[in-house]
């Protein structure tokens, strides 16, 4: 059954926050971040004491240094303008939305504009991100590159005849960065491909309770180009040194053996999606379908600018998926206020955007 279904998946629903109080949506604030204790520290000074509550206005003056918090102050959500409420339902859709959660939804739904909806999903993608769990992979190791973003669109001239140019352009994005002139001679698809990035993911195989095989730990990075050089050094890091690392012929994976000394098993995918020995990428390959449909289908294109988060959104969908609704919602919302205001959408509002791309070059 698909985990959407399940009932651990009902046990949370939008209908339920949208019922309670907006004073019962800070107390879920507030416990996550605080805790049940009667002293905790202060955002600013970190001393921990018991601080002067404002009931009113539902803040703290710290004893030590009297800086004025809220439950939100100093956390990704810092200067937040909407209702409590209103950003338990972002998360909570969000944590649902399978196949990607595209903030189209939330004007009708909330009565918010779309750009407030899109920051909000955008803090949350960062915190994931930002908190991805980067220890070694072990086991079996699935890793791959998909070539996404900068997305080629079709000539004026229909060339029905040459329908090798036509595949190139509609679907092959394994063109170097410096773009083909062969293949993609119009002056606005050379500009697109400058857009196209590369995901590289490692994830590790794990035996589901249902008996099957799957993913339980997915690490992804962003890289500009498929080399070697550049692929290597991140493998080093995300996967353990008694790992196996499956992939396929792919040149770029062609060193992990001599300059890693990991073992490393490779499919021929011109030939077999698994060979006789069981040998295979599939949890790779399923995970870039699955980043793939969202970029077709629920977001209509993925900025480079924040592809890093999304390749984390579906890492993170990947890995929760066996938890149910309200260990994913008290998990993430934990995360969130945890982490320090967004770096890349805190005043996005006013104009303030990522002077940076998280890129490995
Ligand atoms: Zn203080």
């Amino acid at each position: 059954m698909h985990y959407t279904r399940q009932k651990v998946s009902r046990l949370l629903t939008l209908l339920m926050l949208a019922t309670i109080t907006e004073e019962e949506c800070w107390e879920i604030f507030r416990r996550s971040r605080f805790g049940d204790e009667a002293e905790f520290a202060c955002p600013e000074c970190k001393v921990v004491d018991k601080h002067g509550f404002i009931k009113t206005r539902r803040q703290w003056t710290c004893k030590n240094c009297d800086y004025r918090f809220s439950v939100t102050s100093g956390t990704a959500f810092h200067h937040r303008k909407l209702s409590f409420k209103k950003l338990l339902i972002i998360l909570l859709s969000f944590i649902n939305a399978a196949q990607g959660a595209n903030a189209n939804f939330l004007p009708s739904q909330l009565g918010i504009t779309y750009k407030t909806g899109f920051l909000n999903y955008g803090k949350i993608r960062e915190v994931i991100f930002e908190t991805m769990n980067h220890e070694p992979l072990t086991g079996i190791v699935h890793t791959d590159c998909l070539h996404i973003c900068g997305k080629p669109r079709r000539s004026n001239v229909r060339k029905s005849s040459d329908s090798f140019v036509i595949n190139n352009k509609l679907r092959a994005r394994k063109d170097g960065i410096v773009p083909d002139q062969k293949t993609h001679p119009e002056p606005w698809n050379l500009e697109k491909l400058k857009n196209r990035r590369i995901v590289l993911v490692m994830s590790q195989l794990a035996l589901n309770d249902d008996g099957a095989y799957g993913s339980n730990r997915t690490i992804t990075y962003i890289i500009r180009s498929e080399k070697s050089q550049v692929i290597l050094p991140l493998i080093n890091k995300a996967v353990s040194n008694d790992a196996i690392v499956m992939s396929d012929f792919g040149s770029a994976f062609n060193m992990i053996t001599p300059a890693l000394g990991l073992t490393h098993l490779r499919v021929n995918h011109s030939v077999q999606y698994q060979d006789e020995l069981g040998v295979n990428n599939n949890q790779a390959e399923s995970f870039f379908s699955r980043i793939r449909r969202a970029e077709y289908g629920t977001y209509n294109g993925i900025s480079k600018n924040y592809l890093a988060f999304y390749a984390a959104e579906f890492a993170y969908r990947n890995d929760s998926k066996y938890e149910g609704v309200n260990e994913r919602f008290d998990n993430l919302l934990t995360r969130i206020l945890k982490r320090e205001p967004s770096k890349a959408f805190c005043g996005y509002s006013q104009g303030n955007r990522l002077g940076f791309e998280y890129c490995h070059e």
